[in-house]
């Protein structure tokens, strides 16, 4: 499991007590903070209840530091994070921001490794690491 995650703008530490927390607008331009499991493949969400989402809805998500736009460049539905594993190596974090997707990719230099049922969707952005 990842040890930290740091917004890849301001790079400020968003695991606060063994959560990943995120600011998030839906679509009617509800708001609040969620958080996420730091751990890769596991999508159990918390959300407030100040935000109206559904299965299927586009969240925008940003740092709740600095407030930038936490969307990847590969495409919109996915956000991007960096995280550092126990060797303080740093790699991307990108998953979904479909409510209920199940869709992670990290990606170390140019290669990728997939995780989740709707990956398949993202797998043409990225190249699989290779196999030895
Ligand atoms: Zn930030």
């Amino acid at each position: 499991m990842p040890n930290k995650y740091l917004c890849p703008k301001c790079r400020s530490h968003l695991k606060v007590e063994g959560r990943i927390i995120i600011s998030a607008k839906a679509k009617d331009g509800s708001e609040g903070l969620i958080s996420l499991s730091p751990e890769i493949g596991n999508y159990t969400v918390n959300f407030p209840s100040t935000i109206n989402h559904k299965s299927g809805d586009l969240l925008n998500l940003f740092c709740p530091v600095c407030h930038q736009n936490l969307a990847s460049s590969k495409h919109i539905n996915l956000a991007m994070l960096i995280a550092t594993d126990e060797k303080r190596q740093e790699f991307e974090v990108f998953f979904s921001q479909i409510v209920g997707e199940q869709s992670t990719i990290t990606m170390i230099g140019d290669f990728a490794d997939l995780f989740g049922d709707d990956v398949y969707k993202y797998q043409d952005l990225f190249k699989p690491r290779q196999m030895f």
